[in-house]
C-alpha cells in the first residue's frame, strides 16, 4: 500500500498539463526520499459539467475526503462562461472549499533570486529576499455574511455583513502562529480596528491567542497601512494573518510584488493536516494545449503539500531548491529573459526532476 493517497483535480485549460508535471516531480521526490504516492483522479469545473452536468459531482467530494490531500490544476474557460452562476466552473471551486471545510488559505509570496527582475518593485526596495506568507481566513466574514437589498430614503440600497465569531478568529490565528513558529517567529495581524467592531474582536482575540506563543513577535497593522507597507518595504513581513476580504486583496497585491503568476503556489487547509493545493493562476485558456504553460506554480504547490500535509519537509526543501537551480538557465515563455534557454511545460517538469 502506498504511503499517501492524493486526489488529482486536473480541471480545465492548462490544468491537466501542469498537474501532470507536478505528479512527475512528486513521484521523483518519493523515489529520492523513500515514500510512495497513489493517485485518484476526479472531475471539477468545466470538465465535470461536460461529463455530469454539474461542476462539483458528489463523487469528487467523496474521493477528496478519502485522500490525504488534494492537488488542483485550474478550472474554467470561455466554453462555460455563459452558463448560469450556480453551474459555472467557479461554483465548483467555491463548493469544494466549503465541502472540505478549508478555512485557512496560505499564499506564499516568494521571489526566486534569478527572477528578481520580474518584480515591478525596485531591487533596492525588495532588498536581499522576499518571502512573505499570507494567511487568509477563507470561510467566514463578509463573503459569507447576511446581505440584501432595501430602500433607504426612497433610494434602492444594498448591504453586506462582516461578522466573525471568536472561535473562527482563534482557529485561523493558531494556524498563523504555528506557521510563524516554523519560520521567523514574526506575525503581523491585519485589521481595521480603528473603525470596525468585527476588527476590534479580531485584534482582542489574536492578542489572547498570542499568550500561547510567547516566542512569536506579534504586531498589528490597519489594512490600509499594510497595503502601503507591502510596496514600501515588503521585507519587513514574515507571516501576515487577516480576514477573508482583506486577505483576498492583500494576497493579490503581494503576488504582484513577486512578479510572475506562473510561479505562485497556494494551500487551503482544513485543520492540522488535510489540505487542497493549487497554483494561484487560472486555466489560461489562451495557451491551453500549446505545451508552453509554466508548471512551476503547481510543482511548488506540491512542495507545500509535502511540507504542510505529508510531513516531508526535506522533500519540500529539495523541490524548491531544484526549481531555483533550474531557473538559473531554463525558462518557460512567460518568464523568459535574454540569455536563458526556452523550454516547454514538459521539459520544465523533466528539468526539475533531474535537478532533484
Ligand atoms: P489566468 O490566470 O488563467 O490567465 C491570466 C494570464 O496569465 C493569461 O495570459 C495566461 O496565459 C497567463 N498564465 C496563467 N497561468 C499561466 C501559466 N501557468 N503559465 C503561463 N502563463 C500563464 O486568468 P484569466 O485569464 O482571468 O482566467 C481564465 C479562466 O480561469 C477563467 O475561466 C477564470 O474564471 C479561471 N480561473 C480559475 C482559477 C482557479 O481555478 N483557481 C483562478 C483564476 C481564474
Amino acid at each position: 500500500m502506498a504511503d499517501y493517497k492524493i486526489t488529482l483535480l486536473k480541471g480545465d485549460g492548462i490544468g491537466p498539463e501542469i498537474v501532470n508535471q507536478a505528479v512527475k516531480v512528486l513521484d521523483k521526490a518519493g523515489e529520492k526520499f523513500g515514500f510512495s504516492v497513489e493517485y485518484d483522479e476526479a472531475l471539477l469545473g468545466g470538465c465535470a459539467i461536460d461529463a455530469t452536468g454539474v461542476p462539483l459531482p458528489d463523487e469528487t467530494v467523496a474521493k477528496c475526503k478519502a485522500s490525504d490531500s488534494v492537488l488542483l490544476g485550474a478550472v474554467g474557460g470561455p466554453k462555460w462562461d455563459t452558463l448560469p452562476g450556480n453551474i459555472r466552473p467557479e461554483a465548483g471551486l467555491l463548493g469544494i472549499r466549503g465541502a472540505l471545510g478549508l478555512f485557512a488559505n496560505l499564499r506564499p509570496s516568494v521571489i526566486f533570486g534569478p527572477l528578481k527582475s520580474a518584480s515591478p518593485i525596485k531591487d533596492e526596495i525588495i532588498g536581499g529576499n522576499l518571502d512573505i506568507m499570507i494567511v487568509r481566513e477563507l470561510t467566514g466574514g463578509i463573503y459569507f455574511g447576511e446581505r440584501g437589498r432595501k430602500e433607504v430614503d426612497g433610494q434602492p440600497a444594498a448591504w453586506d455583513t462582516e461578522m466573525y465569531t471568536v472561535a473562527e478568529i482563534e482557529r485561523i490565528a493558531r494556524v498563523a502562529f504555528d506557521l510563524a513558529m516554523k519560520r521567523n517567529k514574526k506575525l503581523t495581524s491585519v485589521d481595521k480596528a480603528n473603525v470596525l467592531e468585527s476588527s476590534r474582536l479580531w485584534r482582542e482575540t489574536v492578542i489572547k491567542v498570542s499568550k500561547d506563543y510567547p516566542e512569536v513577535e506579534l504586531n498589528h497593522l490597519y489594512v490600509d497601512n499594510c497595503a502601503m507597507q507591502l510596496v514600501r518595504n515588503p521585507g519587513q513581513f514574515d507571516v501576515i494573518v487577516t480576514s477573508n476580504i482583506f486577505g483576498d486583496i492583500l494576497s493579490d497585491e503581494a503576488s504582484m510584488i513577486a512578479g510572475s503568476i506562473g510561479m505562485l503556489a497556494s494551500a487551503s487547509l482544513a485543520g492540522e493536516k488535510f489540505g487542497l493545493y493549487e497554483p494561484i493562476h487560472g486555466s489560461a485558456p489562451d495557451i491551453a494545449g500549446l505545451g508552453i504553460a509554466n508548471p512551476l506554480a503547481t510543482i511548488l504547490s506540491v512542495a507545500m503539500m509535502l511540507r504542510y500535509s505529508l510531513d516531508q519537509g526535506k522533500a519540500a526543501d529539495a523541490i524548491e531548491a531544484a526549481v531555483a537551480k533550474v531557473l538559473e538557465t531554463y525558462r518557460t515563455p512567460d518568464i523568459y529573459e535574454d540569455g536563458m534557454t526556452k523550454v516547454s511545460c514538459e521539459e520544465m517538469g523533466d528539468l526539475v526532476c533531474k535537478a532533484l
